[in-house]
């Protein structure tokens, strides 16, 4: 108001810190970014922000009451009074002791009041399945940096503590915990991964059937318009438009039912522009790759002649964490040997994908598939991409013929890539895991394996690994190869048509918009009213 800038106060370690507010417009909604980088802030405190996951637990928890206590703060100094507030992950749950503590101080409620207000106005999301994905900290250090906040909403640290933690573990004060506790609307994002956190969290309603357990499942969607590739929205306009106005998305103005009346020819050359736009992007990326490296002109040279773009082209690229197993398509290499260098059934595999810099492990992957992709015999049929990023991601899921997904089951809370895939009309060959199993049935897509329990994880991943490369070779490449008099795989380009029909109208995030709007934010708003 005074033309400077808003800064919120933060209470930490007996100090008070100023919590700068970033505004970045993002389409037509509002990212607020927070900023203790200030200089009015003494030099421990002004990197809590500068790095995600950085720095020791007492970073980490500093930055999670920056999160939460600070957000809710700079949403109110920013003269903003949402009726509903969502968690998304258990990192920002202190948000919901801020809010409670806000509602005493200014209304007079008690704690109890308070916080069943709070309960009855929040949703909170939990999207891992993985135990170390769920934040645990220490009781010292919650105490350390809780306590002021805990003698102003009338608590004893006891009874503070409480809250975050499990009835017959005590692995410290766990964020989810909280979330769950004081969240009355809670989802997974998916319906198997509802099932998985009904089984993780039945411990904190040890009362209740599974069945009653109130995690709800929010399957997660992708924004169609941002991942579809210029030459498949020309044609959905062209043929699935209801009756277009304006400059509406896609999703608004398209009837999918009508993909069954485009032209075969037209849908398979716009799937081939994309897969001669991949192939060029993959050879010039290499050839820089290669340069870097100092490589010599004939190594450059072979870089031009990585890929042909009339193989099956099997993609894979996500985080190399490793429950997504990368690798498990080098898991026999002589069969793979055998598959990539077919006569009759050529296949290729465009890989990328970034490790976390502590996953020891996922860095390994990369390094095996980077391996195998300078090996002579797999040469231009294993291709390794360096650098993967959205631009990158953009490009494979647009190009490929077939987007492969083999997490161990069920640690695959959704998985989104596979969406943005068949929003381009690349056929899925997956786990059964996440969103898949939702959105696969026969005539979309193939699923490896089936939702069985195995012996061991050698056996998981031998029976597994052989599901893929008997699916590749018995089923998915004589598919592809088969044309007809025309030269067009029609059997294929059914099948992209089925998945396009039946998976891009559900798996979006309209859909999902839609549903938390429906199931949570209606009632946690008229709550609040
Ligand atoms: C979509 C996307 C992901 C997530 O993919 P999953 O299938 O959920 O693992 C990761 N990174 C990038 C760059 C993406 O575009």
């Amino acid at each position: 108001a005074h033309g400077a800038p808003l800064r919120i106060d933060v209470q930490l370690d007996g100090e008070t810190i100023k919590v700068g507010i970033w505004k970045v417009p993002v389409g037509r909604n509002s990212l607020i970014l927070l900023d203790t980088n200030l200089p009015e802030n003494s030099p421990q405190f002004r990197p809590i922000t500068e790095q995600l996951y950085g720095g020791d637990r007492e970073n980490r928890i500093r930055q999670e009451i920056v999160l939460g206590v600070g957000g809710a703060r700079a949403l109110e100094a920013m003269g903003l009074a949402p009726t509903v507030f969502h968690v998304n992950e258990g990192h920002s749950a202190f948000l919901l002791f801020e809010r409670i503590r806000a509602l005493m101080a200014g209304s007079g409620l008690s704690f109890k009041e308070a916080r069943e207000a709070v309960w009855a106005s929040s949703a909170f999301t939990t999207h891992t399945p993985v135990m170390a994905g769920n934040e645990y900290f220490d009781f010292a250090l919650v105490t350390k940096y809780m306590e002021p906040y805990c003698k102003q909403m009338g608590l004893t640290m006891a009874e503070f503590l409480e809250i975050g933690k499990e009835e017959t573990t005590s692995m410290g004060f766990c964020m989810t915990v909280v979330a769950l506790r004081l969240c009355s609307f809670i989802n997974a994002v998916s319906l198997l991964h509802r099932d998985t956190s009904r089984d993780m969290w039945h411990k904190i309603w040890p009362a209740l059937p599974h069945y009653e357990i109130p995690i709800d499942g929010v399957t997660n969607g992708v924004h169609t318009c941002s991942w579809i590739s210029h030459e498949h929205q020309k044609l959905y306009r062209k043929y699935l438009a209801k009756d277009y106005h304006g400059p509406d998305s896609v999703m608004d103005n398209c009837d999918w039912g009508k993909m069954t009346e485009v032209d075969d020819r037209d849908l398979w050359e716009t799937h081939v522009i994309r897969k001669q736009k991949l192939v060029k992007l993959v050879r010039d990326r290499l050839k820089r790759q290669y340069q870097r490296l100092g490589s010599d002109r004939t190594v450059l040279d072979e870089a031009e002649q990585v890929l042909n773009p009339d193989f099956l082209t099997i993609g894979f690229a996500r985080r190399f964490a490793t429950y997504k197993r990368a690798t498990l398509f080098m898991r026999n290499l002589e069969r793979l040997l055998e598959i990539v260098t077919s006569e009759k059934l050529p296949v290729q595999f465009v890989v990328a994908g970034k490790a976390h810099p502590a996953d020891t492990q996922g860095k390994e992957f990369i390094k095996a598939v980077a391996k195998l992709s300078m090996d002579k015999r797999f040469k231009g049929r294993v291709v390794f991409v360096e650098d993967y990023n959205m631009n990158v991601a953009r490009y494979m899921v647009q190009g490929v013929d077939v987007w492969l997904n083999n997490p161990i089951r069920p640690l695959e809370a959704s998985g989104t890539s596979g969406m943005k895939a068949a929003a381009n009309g690349v056929l899925n060959l997956s786990v059964l895991d996440g969103w898949w199993a939702e959105g696969y049935s026969p005539e979309v897509g193939w699923s490896i394996g089936s939702p069985e329990v195995y012996n061991s994880d050698e056996e998981r991943d031998y029976v597994e690994s052989e599901a893929i490369y008997n699916l590749l070779q018995k089923v998915i490449a004589p598919l592809y190869y088969d044309r007809g008099p025309d030269g067009l795989p029609h059997g294929w380009i059914k099948m992209m048509k089925a998945a396009i029909r039946k998976l891009v109208p559900h798996f979006n995030t309209h859909r999902m918009v839609v549903e938390y709007y429906e199931k949570f934010y209606v009632h946690a708003h008229r709550a609040t009213k």
